[in-house]
């Protein structure tokens, strides 16, 4: 019986090492050995509010009257450990999956989950988790893997939304947004109104240049904007938890979108001048005014001209 289960195990996460390795160079975190030991690192937000670090995009952990609501799930193999640390955590049982978006680093760990557990995305999320197609600019290893179909459709989203949604009441809601195109497009916003908490996912991954997944809808031409509506829409709101960084301010959301709007519009004039993608990825610099920046990934920032150049065709 052990026996079995270990073996299942190690064929499990061979099998879904390749998806697991796509996901593991995320925008803000570096890689990761697949056979490293999974270790959820818990930062406590506010009583009931939890956010759960490592092996992927970054976790939530919302205890609630009655369960725990989860954003984000991580990559293959680490449902099991945040499911531990949930344990650590609470008593009650997790009652609600949200994920913010398609990407095997925040999804994967669905399917570990029991599958009475309900599972929340935005409409064009549920379209991408059906094809889970790899992301534009992350080199794969092979065809992706969906591993909603090698778990027999197990960890697939039970309720989708389209631009909001509200879940639960008092104390214990959530609201859920949708403000357009970006990192994907199907981008969710979660926001616990009573601990005045945002979950931005990766569209705010941190402070970086965002991955543009023109595969699962993203978009360079709208993200900026994208990014303002949701800083100008939701109030209350002190904390954000970014997809794959620290916390974060509306403050720094407001001059996040500022930043992408800034990258839009130069994109845009090198282009009308003449430039190839080629010219701008090689001379495109970190402005000064963004302090704490990240240095641009040579392979991030021409995937990104590229999208642009492609939208604005
Ligand atoms: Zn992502």
């Amino acid at each position: 019986m052990r026996r079995a289960i270990v073996l299942a195990m190690v064929v499990g996460t061979g099998a879904l090492g390749v998806a697991a390795r796509a996901f593991q160079q995320p925008p803000g975190g570096g890689a990761q050995p697949a056979n490293a030991p999974r270790v959820v690192e818990v930062e406590k937000l506010r009583d009931n509010l939890f956010m759960l670090k490592g092996g992927g995009g970054n976790t939530a952990v919302f205890i609630g009257t009655t369960g725990v609501v989860v954003v984000d799930t991580k990559n293959p193999g680490w449902g099991q450990p945040i499911l531990e640390k949930i344990k650590e955590l609470t008593s009650k049982p997790v009652t609600t999956i949200i994920n913010t978006h398609t990407h095997g680093d925040h999804v994967s760990g669905n399917v570990e989950f029991p599958a009475n557990v309900e599972i929340v995305v935005q409409e064009n999320t549920k379209a991408n988790m059906q094809e889970m197609r790899g992301a534009t600019g992350i080199p794969q290893n092979g065809p992706p893997v969906n591993i909603f179909k090698a778990n027999n459709g197990r960890g697939m989203p039970t309720k989708t939304f389209k631009d909001r949604m509200t879940l639960g009441r008092g104390g214990d809601r959530i609201d859920l947004y949708y403000f357009g195109r970006g990192h994907t497009n199907g981008d969710a916003w979660v926001v616990f109104p009573a601990l005045r908490v945002m979950h931005a996912g990766d569209i705010f991954s941190g402070k970086n240049l965002p991955l543009l997944d023109a595969n699962n809808g993203g978009s360079g031409v709208a993200i900026g904007d994208t990014l303002a509506r949701a800083a100008d829409t939701v109030k209350n709101v002190d904390t954000i938890i970014t997809g794959h960084s620290t916390t974060m301010t509306m403050a720094d959301l407001r001059e996040y979108a500022q930043f992408n709007r800034d990258f839009l519009a130069e994109v845009r004039a090198a282009k009308k001048a003449g430039k190839s993608v080629d010219d701008v990825a090689g001379s495109w610099k970190m402005p000064e005014k963004y302090q704490g920046y990240a240095a641009p990934q040579p392979v991030r920032l021409k995937a990104n001209v590229q999208v642009i150049y492609d939208e604005l065709k």
